[in-house]
């Protein structure tokens, strides 16, 4: 049922027609619980209550898939002026950004010129930028592009998901970078990235032991507590200190276990998405969890 559950969730998040038609809907279906806001400007008042509780944030200006260089140019642009509104109002706070907003699939040298731009502002304000992986389609090329960044800025960070095979080879090759470790949220053949969840689970420990062990800063991005037990006893016997590793969380999941990370010490940062884009995203967050269905359906009701 959950496989189903999940496939269909995963067909919707992909689906043109309601990922654009979405936009002007404002946000539905429950997604305001899970979305700080539809600007920038709505977000900031839960930016700041995040600051407040002692969590640092990641900020994601919603958006994937982009197939027009105008569509690429505005992301770029919204991206941008994120930065700025960080800067102005003193937020804790970096991006995530994907590779396909700012124009991957319309032309790569644009999205470069996108991205290095991004990396620029971000080293005068004294932060960064984290790439988010996306589907497999995507992977090789953004690794291939990480490594052309690299060379040039060191205020960059990439996400490894560990349903991908190759998840061990790409951490050790992968040594000293800012990582963030997730699961994996989309829908990927047997060939290329693990179907079983216990795996998946085995093998996401594996890789971020194998950073923790190359020395490298560590995001573990997940909100199962498992998995976070784990990690903490790996890092207490292996006198992994706290400043090199740090738990990550979706804004609106578990925010009991975030705040307890927080008081028990542990770097935390809560990736908070905003925007009119939200159709996909959310989609992705009801297909990982059954539990998040009848969250949107009471979503619906109230809204
Ligand atoms: P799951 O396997 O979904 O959950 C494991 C267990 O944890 C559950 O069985 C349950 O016991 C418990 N649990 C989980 N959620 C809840 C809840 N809400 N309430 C109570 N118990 C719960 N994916 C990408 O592919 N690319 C990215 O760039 C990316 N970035 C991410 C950034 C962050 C900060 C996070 C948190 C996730 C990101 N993801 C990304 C999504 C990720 O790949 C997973 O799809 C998603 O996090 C679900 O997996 P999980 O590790 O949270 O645990």
């Amino acid at each position: 049922m959950h496989k189903l559950n999940r496939d269909f969730f995963l067909y919707l998040s992909k689906n043109k027609l309601l990922n654009k038609n979405a936009k002007r809907w404002g946000l539905k279906l429950g997604a305001s619980k899970v979305v700080a806001g539809l600007t920038i400007e709505d977000s900031l008042q839960p930016l700041q209550e995040l600051n407040e509780s002692g969590r640092m944030i990641t900020l994601d200006h919603l958006g994937e898939f982009v197939y027009e260089e105008e569509e690429a140019i505005e992301a770029f642009q919204s991206s941008m002026e994120a930065l700025d509104f960080i800067k102005e109002n003193d937020i804790d706070c970096y991006l995530s950004v994907k590779l396909t907003k700012l124009g991957l699939d319309v032309d790569e040298g644009l999205c470069m010129k996108h991205i290095r731009a991004l990396l620029e502002r971000a080293k005068q304000y004294d932060t960064m930028i984290n790439i988010d992986m996306e589907d497999y389609a995507h992977y090789d090329q953004t690794l291939d592009l990480l490594d052309e960044l690299r060379k040039d800025y060191d205020n960059i960070g990439i996400v490894l998901q560990a349903y991908i095979h190759s998840g061990v080879e790409d951490t050790n090759r992968l040594k000293g970078m800012k990582i963030r470790f997730v699961k994996g949220a989309y829908k990927e053949d047997a060939s290329v990235a693990i179907q079983d969840k216990k795996k998946i689970d085995e093998h996401m420990l594996e890789m971020i032991k194998t950073h923790m062990l190359n020395e490298s800063y560590t995001a573990i991005a997940t909100h199962d507590h498992e998995l976070i037990e784990k990690v903490k006893t790996f890092a207490l016997e292996n006198g992994i200190p706290r400043e090199m590793f740090e738990f990550q969380m979706l804004y609106g999941f578990r925010n009991d276990v975030q705040l307890q990370l927080v008081k028990d010490g542990y770097r935390f940062r809560t990736y908070v998405p905003y925007g009119k884009d939200w159709y996909g995203y959310f989609m992705r967050r009801l297909a990982e969890r059954p539990q998040n269905v009848a969250f949107a359906f009471r979503g619906m009701l109230s809204k």
